[in-house]
């Protein structure tokens, strides 16, 4: 077994999730706006002496929690979701403790809801969208059997319990449990959209990126290309007599084959290359801010690539097309433009690169194949 390609290149479902790229940013915002909220109310409460006790002496420790939590992740982003298992512990503490102590010596005295039950639900909207399901899943549900038994001691411990706080107290229990399923079924929905867009953009059989998904990344480029007026080129990349090969090996070592040539190709590239399965046997390479010269190098390395030793056991060879972004190009003509280099490569004995044009002053190292120009 070869070793397992680069991952750069593949579409996972870390990807796909539209929330994860925002995670990290989202948190580095929150938290010195919870710290913000946290240090206003505590100030508020210890000038006017009026707010809960929960509020004069857990506020200060959590907003001085947030804002080392905020150094940390500046410091450590990949702590991302400890980060906020600790962020959402400090919440959850506060919120239960006020939850006891409203229960226990506010409650009695209104006539409805307590704010600190208002927010109570805020921490599994946190949960749900910051950490991932399970995680989130178990904390919730911890957080609601640690909130309702604190509010039921609470309760028990109030001078006086009337129909209008058991009320409360059954609204508050069932609402909450209708929030945390909702939540959930929206986690499981997300996580169904991460894993249909993943598939839907991804090879099976070489897990890179797929034909369709490939095509919204050249038109994307091409835009690119066209605004800012940047070079881009496409590689496309054609397995010699690869029929044979399945004919003398059979089926499942020509999808080997394939696996390890896609492994193969994805460790050559840069990070801002894409590498697309186009077809049976056929890789497209898309190389951003590459020009004709640079695309040529590229193609070398590749072509070396497979043809160092052999896949599989078996010995593997490439034709390569290559063609640069034009002014005025169209995706179609810029792929027909490769597809006919390959078809050149093939027509001129295979295992070899062809360029769209020929180029002048081209700087070939001595143990490369000559383009065909
Ligand atoms: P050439 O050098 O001219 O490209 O010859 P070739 O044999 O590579 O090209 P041809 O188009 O004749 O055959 C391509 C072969 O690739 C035929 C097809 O069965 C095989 N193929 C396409 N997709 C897969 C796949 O997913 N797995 C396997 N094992 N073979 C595949
Ligand atoms: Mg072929
Ligand atoms: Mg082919």
């Amino acid at each position: 077994m070869l070793p397992r390609p680069a991952p750069d290149p593949y579409v996972t479902l870390e990807v796909a999730d539209p929330l994860e790229t925002l995670r990290i940013r989202l948190t580095l915002w929150l938290l010195p706006l919870g710290a913000g909220a946290a240090l206003t109310a505590w100030g508020l409460s210890v000038t006017s002496n009026k707010l809960s006790l929960p509020d004069q002496y857990l506020l200060l420790p959590m907003a001085v929690g947030f804002i080392a939590l905020e150094f940390h992740l500046w410091r450590n982003p990949q702590n991302v979701r400890w980060v906020w298992q600790i962020a959402l512990a400090l919440i959850a503490i506060y919120e239960i403790v006020s939850l006891f102590y409203e229960a226990a010596y506010k409650l009695h005295q209104r006539d409805g809801i307590t704010p600190a039950a208002l927010w109570f639900p805020m921490v599994y909207l946190m949960a749900f969208n910051l950490l991932n399901r399970r995680q989130a899943l178990r904390f919730s549900l911890v957080y609601l059997v640690l909130g309702l038994l604190a509010g039921a001691v609470g309760m028990l411990m109030s001078p006086s319990i009337n129909v209008s706080s058991i009320n409360t107290a059954l609204q508050f229990t069932f609402s909450n449990i209708a929030y945390l399923a909702l939540l959930y079924m929206f986690a499981y929905l997300r996580r169904h959209y991460a894993q249909m867009h993943q598939m839907a953009h991804t090879d099976a059989l070489t897990n890179l990126t797929n034909r369709r998904a490939m095509q919204q990344k050249l038109e994307g480029e091409l835009d690119r290309a066209r605004r800012y007026n940047r070079p881009f080129a496409l590689l496309l990349a054609d397995l010699d007599h690869f029929k044979q090969i399945n004919d003398t090996y059979g089926h499942s070592v020509g999808d080997q084959v394939l696996r390890e040539v896609a492994g193969r190709l994805a460790q050559h590239l840069r990070e801002s290359d894409s590498l697309a399965r186009w077809g049976g046997e056929e890789f497209l390479i898309l190389a951003p801010e590459t020009d004709l010269q640079q695309a040529y190098l590229l193609a070398q390395r590749l072509l070396g690539a497979i043809r160092e030793s052999p896949i599989s056991g078996v010995q593997v060879t490439l034709s390569l097309g290559v063609a640069c972004y034009r002014q005025g190009d169209s995706i179609a003509a810029l792929l027909s433009r490769a597809d006919e280099a390959m078809y050149r490569a093939k027509a001129g004995g295979r295992n070899q690169i062809v360029l769209e044009e020929e180029l002048e002053d081209i700087v070939i190292p001595s143990h490369s194949t000559t383009p065909e120009l």
